[in-house]
């Protein structure tokens, strides 16, 4: 029996984002195979294999819902870019010439990058480097290699990303629907939308997708790219529950409206959007329209890949844009209107229903599957503990992802990824880099490489 089970021991708060169980000080969780089975102070289980929670916070695992972990070997190539300059150095210019290894390689280096700083459920938003079905199985492959739980969000190639009027061919799709993934890796559509393709190409996407029977996931709401894209979507009746609608800031009140009263989901990546020109992170509209955001990264060419990032910058971002409106009225802000727990449970819980996995994973629930982080509390930023939530959310760094669980499998313990060859990784991604600078006339390393915005 104790091969097992797992019995996580004695921490110092689980901060389960379950509103039933709450934030509980000094306990333990216990899981069988995949699932947790019970949570709670002191459960007085002997017979299974015990992690440490001595000096430990619990967590569930983060979700990234929105994530192209196929340039991540062109890391931060695109931190002085625009969004235009990013859609032609990488839409228009790398990836017509990435092959299946190089996603790959993009694709596992991203998804285990993720892993190591406690995110646990990634959203693959695969849009441009599929141009066979070689390249989808590639990243794939990485996804379940990595022992990550992962969307696959199939994008088709490049050029129907050139070419707005394109029609994209998902048959790729359905061939991976017939057995390719499977396991903790699960599939979606990214779909271009208004901004990026007709409304006629849209309307085929969107049945294209219904007929499949899977999520949708598209950006939209980025500035200057369409007009009201959600109110046109709407007119042609395709809103719906199934889709998850990336960035938004540049969406009228009223659309953000249309999205909360159809049942979709948002995912904002706050960083990408205020570097490179999307228009304000809509987080404060969002919650006043009745939608409850998801978080994402976006890009590893602009910025870095983990979740506590994502969680301050949304926070202070917000926070900036609501204390501005009333100094400006002329008086002082009196109150915070979101909060730390609201940015953690952004982060999590809200990531899983953006996905469709609410109901497994998210919070620490008996029942759930068992997608769990240890954070160490014991180190120089965190103690002494005054606000657990706070700690997490806003002091808590990469450095102090100790321990991750994936379905009750352990992935990484005792501060390093249990049986990842970095080695092989780094060589891997440092290859296909090289191999891709060759192919791209004009492109250098250092940050001198600046395309031109006119996309
Ligand atoms: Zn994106």
């Amino acid at each position: 029996m104790t091969e097992n089970r797992t019995l996580i021991k004695g921490a110092d708060w689980l901060l389960t984002m379950d509103p039933d169980l709450g934030d509980i000080p000094g306990g333990d969780v216990l899981i069988e195979g995949s699932k947790i089975v019970a949570i709670g102070p002191d459960l007085g289980v002997v017979d299974a294999n015990i992690i440490d929670g001595t000096g430990r916070f619990v967590i569930p695992g983060f979700v990234d819902t929105h994530r192209h972990l196929w340039q991540t070997q062109m890391r931060n190539i695109a931190a002085d870019w625009t969004l235009s300059q990013y859609l032609v150095g990488l839409l228009g210019t790398l990836a017509p010439v990435y092959r299946p290894e190089d996603v790959y390689a993009g694709n596992l280096l991203g998804v285990l990058e993720a892993l190591d700083t406690g995110i646990t459920t990634i959203l693959d938003w695969s849009h441009c480097a599929i141009l066979t079905p070689e390249h989808a199985d590639a990243a794939v492959s990485a996804l379940t290699e990595s022992r990550s739980r992962a969307v696959y969000a199939h994008g088709n190639g490049a050029p129907i990303w050139i070419d707005r009027d394109l029609t994209a061919d998902w048959s790729d799709l359905a061939r991976l629907q017939g057995g390719a993934t499977g396991g903790l890796v699960t599939l979606a559509a990214a779909v271009r939308g208004p901004d990026f393709g007709s409304l006629d190409v849209a309307v085929k996407d969107w049945h294209a997708a219904r007929d499949l029977g899977v999520p949708i996931t598209v950006h939209i709401g980025v500035a200057g790219y369409s007009h009201r894209p959600v109110a046109q979507l709407h007119d042609k009746g395709l809103l719906g529950p199934d889709t998850t609608y990336v960035h938004c800031s540049r969406l009228d009140d009223d659309e953000l409206k249309m999205i909360a009263d159809t049942g979709g989901t948002v995912s904002i990546a706050t960083e990408v959007e205020m570097h490179m020109g999307h228009g304000y992170p809509p987080t404060g509209r969002l919650l006043a329209a009745g939608v409850r955001p998801s978080l994402s990264i976006d890009v590893c060419t602009g910025i870095g890949g983990d979740m506590f990032g994502a969680m301050r910058t949304t926070l202070s971002m917000q926070r900036a844009i609501d204390n501005d409106l009333i100094i400006r009225s002329g008086i002082r802000p009196a109150h915070l209107e979101v909060t730390a727990r609201d940015i953690l449970a952004f982060a999590t819980v809200e990531g899983a229903r953006t996905l469709g996995l609410g109901s497994r994973i998210g919070t620490l629930t008996p029942g759930k599957d068992a997608d769990v982080v240890l954070l160490r509390a014991d180190t120089l930023n965190m103690f002494p503990v005054n606000n657990p939530v706070a700690s997490v959310a806003l002091a808590a760094t990469t450095a102090n992802v100790e321990t991750v669980l994936v379905a009750g499998r352990v992935v990484k313990r005792d501060g390093k990824l249990v049986d990842v060859d970095i080695k092989r990784v780094r060589q891997l991604a440092e290859d296909s880099r090289d191999y891709l600078l060759r192919q791209t006339p004009g492109a250098c390393l250092g940050g001198a490489w600046q395309p031109s915005a006119t996309w």
